[in-house]
């Protein structure tokens, strides 16, 4: 589903990814480890196209990432950041917005009540207003708008560390029944337990290159 080639990433004089290889298998679920600053955030806004990197190949489904619009590139690898970002509005405004984006006009809209159902929470979350909710909340209603544009491949930079155990064990959840289903998943995280029980195989990176992956 996604292979990535000697992909490397320079600010300045440093190099934050270096001959990064690896692929994901479609319906795979990959975890990535690593201490911090090894690359990890990087790695996942390279490879939806938030950050251009400086070398190498990016393969989405059979597309060649680097030569496609970023555009469509974001469509198709929905990135979920480590913090939740709601903006102030209920839920359905939130999970409607990036349909307002011009270059997602044309893209079906989705049974908004049915994708927060897939994330564990009902429809009547469809109407509360996004910002009473708490973090766990607030994180699957983030992962909920990025399956809105039913992405090839999602990725998860840390996606509970900000969250309390009951929680982060509802999002865990939540990231195991996506992938049953079948969705392609990269998930990051510091959480070698998580890494384990989530990932089919692990990642692990250090200054900007694998490690290995078991
Ligand atoms: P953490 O586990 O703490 O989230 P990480 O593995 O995600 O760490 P990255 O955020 O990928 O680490 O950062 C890797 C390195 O790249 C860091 O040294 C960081 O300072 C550097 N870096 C990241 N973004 C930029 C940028 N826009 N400009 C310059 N340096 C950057
Ligand atoms: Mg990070």
């Amino acid at each position: 589903a996604l292979r990535v080639r000697n992909l490397s990433r320079v600010f300045g004089e440093r190099s934050v990814l270096v001959g990064v290889s690896f692929s994901v298998e479609a319906g795979e679920t990959l975890a990535v480890t690593g201490p911090s600053g090894s690359g990890k955030s990087v790695l996942l806004k390279c490879l939806n196209r938030l950050i251009e990197p400086s070398g190498g190949t990016i393969e989405v489904f059979g597309t060649d990432s680097m030569h496609c619009d970023p555009v469509e590139i974001r469509r198709r690898v929905c990135l979920v950041g480590q913090v939740p970002v709601l903006f102030p509005g209920t839920v359905e405004e939130n999970l409607a917005y990036p349909f307002s984006f011009q270059a997602n006009r044309h893209c079906p809209r989705p049974d908004f009540g049915g994708v927060l159902e897939a994330v564990g929470l009902g429809r009547t979350y469809l109407a509360k207003d996004a910002q009473t909710l708490s973090g766990g909340e607030a994180q699957r209603v983030c992962i909920a708008r990025a399956l809105c544009l039913d992405p090839e491949v999602l990725l998860l930079d840390e996606p509970t560390s900000a969250l309390d155990r009951a929680s982060a064990g509802v999002v865990e959840e939540t990231i195991r029944r996506l992938n049953a289903g079948g969705r392609t998943i990269v998930v990051v995280t510091h959480d070698l337990r998580q890494a384990e029980t989530l990932g089919r195989r692990v990642m692990r990176m250090r200054d900007g290159r694998v490690e290995d992956i078991v």
